[in-house]
């Protein structure tokens, strides 16, 4: 029937389509029984300074399924924000990142790092999202001034002013706050203004061509002597070679993050990274 229509025609029994929507239901119906299978874990990838002595991690979730093996955040990080999962896949997330700073106060070498963690959209925009937060970290006994959230500029967008109100709150209770992406979302100055944020985080996608691209390095540039001036860290992710380190550290750059360090690692990786770099 549907072949007799000719090509041009559009059906409404497209057997691509209909194959697209059960992919996706399957990948759904899966990622609902991550959870309780235990199938997520937490990568942790070090944050460096300008000497090579690392500050901190940022915690990147991953999914191991059985079937499908490692998906990558950026395909089911959505997927999970259209279907609410990621409200117990973040709570679980945060968890663990004050389990991880306990056993970092633990010891005096690793005492001072702190632990990043993404805050998604629809985690953020929860009514009691900074009561449940610090619930978490009283519950798990961490400082709360060594937890760092990652908050990209499209979460703020919403409702700017009811966003600025939970930022302060954190930031009343010591909580670090870090703009991830900087400069590729919504970018308005206003943000920098009226938030009290800690940190500036410029987009891997600016550093990457930073040695080729004068608009890059321009924009770069910018960045770094705008977080500078107003008092307000600044951290280049997706640092991959020593050259566009070089470069970053001579414009005035003094944190970093990417494969030139280290890839994200599992927790036993991370610990004997960290006795290597941090408790030598
Ligand atoms: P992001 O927060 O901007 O994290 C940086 C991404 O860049 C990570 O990808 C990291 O593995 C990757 N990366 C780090 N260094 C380099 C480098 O030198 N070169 C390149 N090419 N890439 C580098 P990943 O782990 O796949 O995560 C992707 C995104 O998924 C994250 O971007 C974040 O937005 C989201 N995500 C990850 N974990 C979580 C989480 O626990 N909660 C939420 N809400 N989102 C998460
Ligand atoms: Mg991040
Ligand atoms: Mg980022
Ligand atoms: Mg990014």
């Amino acid at each position: 029937q549907a072949k007799k229509m000719g090509r041009n025609t559009v059906c409404f029994f497209d057997p691509a389509i209909q194959e697209v929507a059960l992919l996706r239901a399957t990948l759904e119906a899966e990622l609902r029984q991550a959870l309780v299978r235990a199938e997520f874990s937490l990568y942790y990838q070090p944050q460096v300074n300008s000497s090579g002595a690392v500050i901190g991690v940022e915690a990147l979730v991953r999914w191991q399924n059985p079937q499908r093996g490692t998906v990558s955040p950026a395909e089911f990080i959505p997927l999970a924000e259209d279907t609410g999962l990621i409200l117990p896949l973040g709570r679980w997330v945060l968890e663990e990142a004050c389990a991880l700073l306990v056993g970092f106060a633990a010891a005096p070498a690793t005492r001072e790092l702190h632990v990043a963690v993404n805050v998604s959209a629809l985690q953020f925009r929860q009514t009691n999202f900074v009561a449940e937060l610090l619930a978490i970290l009283e519950n798990s006994g961490a400082n709360p001034t060594r937890l760092k959230l990652e908050l990209t500029e499209s979460l703020l967008v919403e409702d700017i002013e009811v966003a600025i109100e939970k930022v302060i709150a954190l930031k009343q209770h010591g909580v670090a706050l870090s703009l991830d992406d900087f400069g590729t979302g919504y970018s308005s100055l206003m943000y920098l203004k009226r938030l009290p944020l800690d940190q500036l985080k410029i987009d891997q996608s600016f550093v990457q061509n930073l040695l080729h691209d004068s608009r890059d390095l321009a924009i770069v540039n910018t960045i770094i002597t705008l977080g500078t001036t107003m008092g307000v860290g600044v951290i280049a992710e997706g640092v991959e070679t020593a050259a566009q380190l070089d470069l970053l550290i001579n414009i005035g750059c003094t944190l970093f993050q990417g494969y030139y360090f280290s890839r994200p690692l599992p927790d036993q990786q991370l610990h004997e990274y960290l006795q290597r770099h941090v408790l030598a």
